[in-house]
């Protein structure tokens, strides 16, 4: 019995040679051995009956009774002592396992062996007394005993079962009993190989499932400590039983701390509408159901960290609910990270301002109360002047820091009063809540103007934008925010129409004058084909011969019967419906053929928009006209806006290039009311630039500036050797400054007004082309006050108004209410005294007006002066 009986086929698990080196039967043997001093006591009392019963005699006298017996119980004593010293820890026995395993086993087998030949062959008499029977009683109780205490570990108790049928058989000398011994012992190897397999069987099950528990175990620990997920279960009263250390650990309190503490005790409780999950977690623990990835807080002090918990009930074998068991999880990082992608999804990257998606949903919650009544609110809108020239000329980076400035000063004047949202480039949206009164919205938009107007400081350089508002108010009537939106669209378009850096509210008209917007430009798809656009051609006189040097082609729209379009009015509309492109076409088409019956010595310039500038044919149609009109390119002249130019991408200058190439002549138009740097003048082969009227105006004037920035163009020109033209000279005064300042070119009302292709034929051929200047002496009055009461006619109606302030070119009117920019009127100052004039701005009651051509102002305060009427005097200077 040296081998295993227990030996694993696979080998599996640990145990591996030797039975005794299988730790299991060690410690069952050793128990054996420890209980062995029972049957010690029980075949001392066999020794006993045998020594002492009656109807035993002669025991003392056979040594094959006493002498074995006595031999056997020595084993016994041995095999106690044995298994008592191995109850003393740290003894020599446990670590010799295998000596003590076999002696062990010999003495039980050799103690059984011995014991039992001595009772099989002291047999009792016949005639057996009552002591016959106890001393029966007496064996069998010693086998039982014996057998009782080897059953702890099996290879023992069939070492002792051989041992009692060998000592039988040996004790009764006898060949049926050794032949009927061996019949058992034969039945008992059988027994011993099937249980042996058996045991092979269940013990490499026990220790697959241990095992398996075992790594389950080490894998859930492994997990907990990992920090990927923990573990929970409570009792049925909802106390917790068990808690991952790891959690119990970030609450900041000991896993037996928190034994027996409510479950719920270790979630955070919140008060709001997002509490949802946390009732029904409350609703899942009180009625026994199961729940699955709650999002709960924990209450973890001073932090806030999310777990997400699952959860189901566990009953014992009969059904009974014993408590809840499951799992969480750590959502902290997720959360954060659904934050930001929430704060991605609903705030500008670059200012931290409102998306046009939040601030959308912002206006339209703030339309409506908490019970989906409408409530009164206004919405502001918001576009910064010049900002694509800041973005062009000064780069990206400073573009955006810009926005970043502008949207900190926004956010801090609107403070809690309302929101700010960007709605992308460089327009802004500000939302405010029960705000209605105009006052209060003026003051607020006028703060916003005037902070905004302050220069920005950015990378060491000043940097100067304004703002256009236009306002809209809901008063609570249930506006759409779409309407509320395209309102406040409208009252912005009004307010840069009216020359930006001004807030204006949204009226009614604005909707007419949007509608008006798209008729025109309906009609203006027709105008071509129907013929009804024509060219005028305003003079352009050599300042130091006083002949005229060229033209310039203005286009009219004479729309039917009604009263002429100012191309100030339909140009922009044909720019951004791109009518423009065959527009221009027909425009340079018409001015060649102008030029060719000008004759070889005069140039006619055509004014480039500059949606015609990026178109890629424009060479092409210049060089395609120009050949058909059989003239030299060099008599036409192309003027390109300023605007144009704030772009320097490589393919516009790639078009200044090629237009260059064409041969036409290029000149920079409306020099000065662009917003930029002057090094571009170097990069393009400009031959003339033209100086914007805002400059040439009022340049006399010894408290304006335009003099000296005037001179400063002309040095500038004149380096660069190109020629100069002064526009919108009216006044003798300007153009004697001009003339000072020395300018080459004049093209101004004061030498004539654009005219039809034959007044302009007939005027070149009439004096040579020499021209003599005729207009006022100056424009020098400014405003002065006056309280007038005039009559005012505009579309067909006729109201009274009040003249506040007068100048020689515009008037500032009140009496009339939210008048639309751009609206005309004719102004009665007297019976004879009638002037036509354009709205500029207006606000609440009062109309700044701008007289279509100066006048003096002497005149109108005066009523009629000297028996002339303003009229006659304007057509006189004409
Ligand atoms: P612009 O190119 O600056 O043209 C000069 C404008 O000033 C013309 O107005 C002209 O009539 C006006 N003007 C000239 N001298 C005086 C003066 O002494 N006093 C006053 N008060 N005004 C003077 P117009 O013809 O109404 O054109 C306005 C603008 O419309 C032009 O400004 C130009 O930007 C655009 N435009 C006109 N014709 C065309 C065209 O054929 N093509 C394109 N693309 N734009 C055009
Ligand atoms: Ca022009
Ligand atoms: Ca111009």
């Amino acid at each position: 019995m040296k081998r295993a009986i227990v030996r694993p086929e696979n080998s599996e698990p640990s145990f591996d040679g030797s039975l005794f080196e299988s730790p299991e039967f060690v410690t069952r043997l050793t128990r054996v051995a420890q209980l062995w001093h029972y049957v010690l006591v029980s075949r001392a009392l066999v020794y006993f009956a045998c020594a002492f019963f009656p109807g035993l005699p002669g025991f003392f006298d056979r040594p094959s009774q006493w002498l074995v017996l006595a031999l056997g119980i020595g084993c016994d004593l041995v095999l106690t002592v044995i298994g008592q010293l191995s109850r003393t820890p740290g003894n020599a026995l446990a670590r010799r396992t295998m000596l003590w395993g076999t002696s062990c086993m010999t003495l039980i087998a050799l103690g059984t062996l011995l014991t039992s030949i001595a009772m099989f062959v002291s047999s009792p008499s016949v005639d057996a007394t009552p002591y016959a029977d106890a001393f029966a009683a007496i064996r069998i109780g010693a086998v039982l005993v014996a057998a009782a205490a080897v059953a702890i570990a099996r290879p023992a108790f069939f070492a002792f079962a051989g041992a009692t049928a060998l000592g039988g058989a040996i004790g009764k000398a006898s060949m049926p009993f050794a032949f009927a011994a061996m019949i058992f012992l034969f039945l008992l190897i059988v027994m011993v190989r099937e249980d042996a397999r058996h045991q092979r069987r269940t013990e490499r099950a026990n220790r697959k499932a241990i095992s398996d528990q075992q790594r389950a175990l080490n894998l859930v620990r492994d997990f907990e400590r990992a920090g990927r997920g923990w573990f929970w279960e409570t009792d049925r009263h909802g106390q917790l039983v068990y808690i991952s250390p790891t959690v119990a650990a970030k609450l900041g309190r000991a896993p037996s701390d928190l034994r027996g503490k409510p479950f719920t005790d270790i979630i955070r409780k919140r008060i709001g509408n997002d509490e949802s999950e946390e009732r029904t977690l409350g609703f899942s623990l009180s009625s026994r159901t199961p729940f699955k990835e709650l999002t709960v807080q924990a209450a973890v002090p001073g932090e806030e960290r999310w777990w997400s918990i699952s959860g189901h009930p566990i009953s014992n074998e009969l059904g009974n609910f014993q408590g809840f068991r499951g799992s969480g999880t750590d959502l902290t990082e997720k959360k954060k990270s659904e934050r930001e992608i929430n704060q991605l999804a609903r705030y500008d990257v670059l200012t931290g301002l409102a998306n046009r998606l939040h601030i959308t949903d912002l206006l339209e919650r703030a339309l409506k109360n908490h019970i989906g009544q409408p409530q009164p609110c206004a919405l502001l809108l918001m576009d910064l002047d010049r900002f694509k020239a800041v973005n062009d000329t000064l780069g990206h980076p400073v573009g955006d820091q810009l926005l970043q400035q502008v949207a900190a000063r926004l956010a801090q004047i609107v403070g809690d009063r309302g929101q700010v949202g960007r709605l992308g480039g460089d327009e802004f949206q500000i939302v405010l809540p029960q705000i209605t009164h105009a006052d209060k919205l003026a003051n607020i938009a006028n703060a916003v103007i005037l902070s905004l107007a302050k220069p920005f400081a950015i990378e060491g350089e000043q940097v100067r934008v304004g703002s256009s508002i236009g306002i809209a108010v809901s008063e609570g009537a249930g506006v759409s925010s779409a309407a509320l939106v395209r309102n406040a669209d409208l009252a912005l378009y009004a307010a840069k129409d009216a020359g930006r850096g001004v807030y204006r509210f949204y009226a009614d008209a604005m909707h007419n004058q949007a509608s008006e917007r798209k008729a025109i430009e309906d009609a203006l798809r027709d105008a071509l084909a129907k013929d009804e656009l024509k060219l005028v051609y305003q003079p352009i006189v050599d300042v130091a011969s006083e002949r005229i040097s060229g033209f310039e082609a203005l286009i009219r729209w004479q729309r039917g019967d009604e009263a002429m379009i100012s191309p100030s009015k339909f140009i922009p509309i044909a720019e951004e419906s791109n009518l423009i492109v065959p527009i221009g076409e027909w425009i340079i088409r018409s001015a060649c053929a102008s030029i060719a019956r000008l004759g070889p010595d005069h140039r006619i310039a055509v004014n480039v928009s500059p949606r015609q500038f990026a178109n890629d044919k424009l060479p092409a149609t210049i060089m395609s006209a120009v050949s058909a009109a059989g003239i030299r390119p060099e008599q036409l002249e192309l003027e390109i806006t300023e605007g144009v130019f704030l772009d320097e991408s490589p393919e516009n200058l790639e078009m200044f290039q090629r237009l260059k190439r064409t041969g036409v002549r290029l000149a920079l138009d409306d020099f000065g009311t662009g917003y930029s740097a002057l090094g571009y003048l170097k990069k393009a082969p400009f031959d003339k630039i033209k100086i914007d009227q805002s400059f040439v105006r009022g340049a006399a004037d010894k408290s304006s500036m335009n003099a000296a920035i005037i001179s400063s163009i002309v040095g500038l020109a004149a380096a660069l050797k190109m020629e100069t033209t002064a526009e919108g000279v009216e006044t003798h005064d300007d153009l004697d400054l001009i003339r000072g300042l020395g300018c080459s070119h004049v093209q101004g009302y004061i030498y004539g007004r654009p005219m039809s292709l034959d007044e302009a034929v007939a005027l070149l051929r009439a004096d040579g082309g020499r021209v003599v200047a005729q207009g006022y002496k100056s424009a020098r009055e400014t405003r002065s006050r006056t309280f007038r009461t005039i009559q005012v006619e505009s579309g067909g109606h006729r109201y009274e108004a009040i003249v506040r302030n007068l100048s020689t070119r515009g008037a500032l009117i009140e009496g009339l209410w939210n008048v639309p920019a751009g609206t005309g009127f004719r102004l009665e100052f007297g019976p004879d005294l009638v002037l036509d004039a354009e709205a500029r701005w207006s606000d609440q009651n009062r109309v700044g007006v701008q007289f279509a051509q100066a006048v003096e102002i002497t005149a109108l305060i005066g009523g009629s002066v000297a028996g002339q009427s303003v009229r006659a005097r304007i057509e006189r200077a004409a």
